[in-house]
Formats: C-alpha cells, structure tokens, sequence
C-alpha cells in the first residue's frame, strides 16, 4: 500500500483536495502534515490548523502539526520582502515547506508527498511541481503532483468549504504579502488589541472553531451564524489631570479627538454606580467608578460616539468642576466587523445553555475552552437526544449583539 503524505495549508484547500487524493488513490494509505511558518500572526496560523484539524478528522485522516519555525521562515526569505506574489519570495517559501514535508516524509517511511497548495488559484502549479518534483527526489521519494483545480475542482472546494463553514482567510499567510495587498492601509489581521478576545478578533473566532473542533469530535452537529457589525478599536489614548496622567480605560464606541482636546470639568452629577464629569468640549466624558479601575462591557448597543473615558475611584479626588484635562485619543471604526455565534445540539432542542466567546480587553468577563467542555460533557445525552442546546454568542461585551442577532433573525433559541 502506497504511504502519502500531504502537506496542508489551510481547511479550504484541504477540504476537496484530500477527497481528490483519495479518490485517484484509493489503496493509499494518507496522512496529513501542516508545516506553515509563513503564515502571520501565530492566532492565524492556530486559526488554519484547527480548521485543516477539523477536515482532517472528518475523513479519518491523521495530520501532524509541524513547529512553527518563524524564524527560519524568516531567514530564509530575507531580501525578498518586497517581492510580489507568485515572485522568488514564494518559491523559497514553497521549497522550505516542501523540503520539511519530504524530509518528515523519508523519515516516517511514506512513499510519496504532495501538497494541497495545488488546489489554490493564486499559485503557480508549474512552480509548486517543479519544486515538489525536486525535494522528493532529493529524499528519493515521489513527488505527486495532482491538478486539483481540473474539471470544477475550485467550484467543488467552495461548495465543501461553505458546507463545512470552514474559515476562509483573505490573505496568503505571510505579513509581506498583506502590507503589499494593503499598501498604506491599516492592516487590523497583524495587530493584537490586549490579552482578551475581543468582539470580532481572530481570537474569539479562533476560540469558537476550538469549542467546535471538540464538539463535533464528541459527534455533535454544529452550526455558526456570522454577523456583520461596526467594529471599534482603540489605538491608543492619553488621560492628564492637572497634568498628571491617569490610567483610564475607554468606553466601547467612544470616538476620537482632534490632536490634544484641552478641556475643564462643567459638572459632576451622580448616576447610579458611578459620577460623571462632563467636559466643556466634544460633549467629552469621564466616569468615576467607585471601585478601582477596570474595563466596562456595554448592556446594549452605543449609538452615540462622544469620548468617554472611564478612571478608578483612587483618582476621585482629581477631579471637581473646573479642573483642567487634556485627551489624546485615536480610535477606529471598522464597518466590517464581524463575528458569529455557535449553536451545538439540534436548533430547536427546547432548553439551552448560554455562554458567549468574547471578552474585554483584559481577559475578563469571559468564559474558558474548559467552562464550555465541561457543559458540553456534563449534557452530552441530552444534547444528543435533541432535548438541549448550547449556544455560544458572539460580541456580548459590545452590546450583546450576538444574542440580538439571534433574536432578531429568528434563530430558535
Ligand atoms: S505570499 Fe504566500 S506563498 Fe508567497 S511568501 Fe507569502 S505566504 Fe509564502
């Protein structure tokens, strides 16, 4: 029996691409291997390999998850950062992970390799099977090189990969590609906002293709719902008080300010938990907390956009009308801001347990991969039996916009 061993990049060139292999070698015996050091930043990476994972599992296939050799990937296309796709650049990245495949190949007793990046038509199948043909000689292995994308291959990988709701990336991997993609735009894929996951990141996502990955490994059906939404960011802010500077947090939604806005203190009324000091500019906010500092979740939707920034109650003290502030902040609004929420168990199971994947800046206010497992272990019969579901919303600490979406497009929950 023939031993072949394919390398993998990504879920969605996988998903018809090892069906294919399967199909023209039927008595083969094939195993999966994702060596992709040239995919930036790691969560992305992690990203396409618990989707590459998920495939894999579903065909019974075994896949290894090779190093992540960033700086190996980075040495060895030094000077060939600004070349273009499909340029010298990606045929040293196509040799290195290639080299890798058939080295583990040679030494784990498979007979030939291939790679699925046949499959994408943005690569040069010309290049990639010169290349494959070379380092599989190289190990005395062979090299096969299959023409996926032949007789409505690219139609058949869409068609799988929306069954499948596999993440679809849109960009190659690695960072050169995407600042020439996006030349002197903000690149919002290369940059992490705190320690969280925060509403609409890669990190929520990558957290829900986790819970997924487990729950349809225990035989359970899935099913994401993604939602657009106007997404927001920080890049970064500055709080002085009488000149002093003040560690503050950012109300979600708040907008920026012209270069430094110097203000003073019109009033401070109470309001519930907290006081508000009004500012005499940009209709500007501070609240005071009357507990130390930390990061707010929003109960609903913000419509309004006035800078609100949030001090702790140490700093009360600071502040009475009058005083004198000056703010630095730098936000953006990203109107294609997206996120999702999971339904596992049958959608209209009569109970349901509720979670959601995001959290705030800091990490809090949000469950773990292990909060989620033990629900889904401790229900297992009765998610089976149709009688509960688990949902897990996405962007609860914006607004509870996930439950919302739900709510609103009739989602049984
Ligand atoms: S564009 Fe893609 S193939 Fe080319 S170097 Fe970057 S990651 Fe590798």
């Amino acid at each position: 029996m023939k031993k072949i061993l394919v390398h993998i990049c990504c879920g969605v060139d996988a998903v018809y691409a090892l069906r294919k292999i399967k199909e023209e070698y039927p008595n083969s015996y094939i195993e999966g291997y994702f060596y992709d050091p040239n995919i930036h930043p790691k969560e992305e990476y992690l990203l396409r390999w618990v989707e590459t994972e998920r495939v894999c599992n579903d065909l019974g296939i075994k896949c290894h998850l090779a190093p992540y050799d960033l700086d190996r990937w980075l040495t060895a296309v030094k000077g060939l950062e600004n070349e273009p796709e499909r340029g010298k650049r990606c045929s040293v990245c196509h040799d290195l992970r290639l080299e890798k495949t058939a080295q583990f190949a040679k030494e784990n007793g498979f007979d030939a390799i291939t790679t699925v990046l046949m499959m994408s038509p943005k690569k040069d199948f010309q290049v990639l099977k010169e290349i494959g043909e070379k380092v599989a000689k190289h190990h005395d292995i062979e090299f096969l090189s299959i023409d996926f994308k032949k007789s409505g291959g690219i139609e058949k990988m869409n068609r799988l990969s929306k069954e499948f709701q596999l993440y679809h990336q849109n960009y190659c991997g690695c960072m050169y590609a995407l600042f020439q993609q996006r030349e002197d735009e903000y690149i919002n894929e290369l940059v992490s906002y705190g320690r969280g996951r925060l509403p609409g990141s890669r990190e929520e996502l990558l957290f829900i293709k986790q819970v997924r990955a487990f729950a349809e490994s225990l035989g359970l059906t899935c099913r994401e719902e993604s939602f657009n939404f106007v997404n927001w960011r920080v890049l970064h802010s500055i709080l002085k008080i009488n000149k002093q500077e003040i560690p503050h947090s950012v109300l979600w939604f708040s907008r920026s300010v012209k270069g430094l806005l110097r203000a003073k203190v019109k009033n401070i009324i109470n309001k519930g938990d907290k006081k508000v000091a009004i500012l005499n500019k940009y209709n500007g906010k501070i609240w005071i907390l009357n507990e130390p500092l930390k990061e707010v979740s929003l109960e609903m939707p913000r419509f309004y956009t006035e800078p609100i920034l949030i001090i702790g109650v140490d700093y009360e003290d600071f502040i009475q009308t009058g005083t004198k502030v000056e703010i630095k902040l730098k936000a953006v609004f990203d109107e294609n801001g997206i996120s999702q929420n999971l339904i596992i168990g049958n959608l209209e199971a009569p109970h349901i347990i509720e979670f959601h994947s995001d959290t705030l800046p800091d990490g809090k206010e949000g469950y773990s991969f292990i909060d989620i497992k033990r629900a889904i272990t401790q229900n297992l019969g009765k998610i089976y039996s149709g009688e509960l579901k688990i949902v897990i919303y996405g962007a609860k600490t914006v607004g509870n916009l996930g439950k919302m979406y739900a709510e609103s497009n009739f989602i049984n929950i």
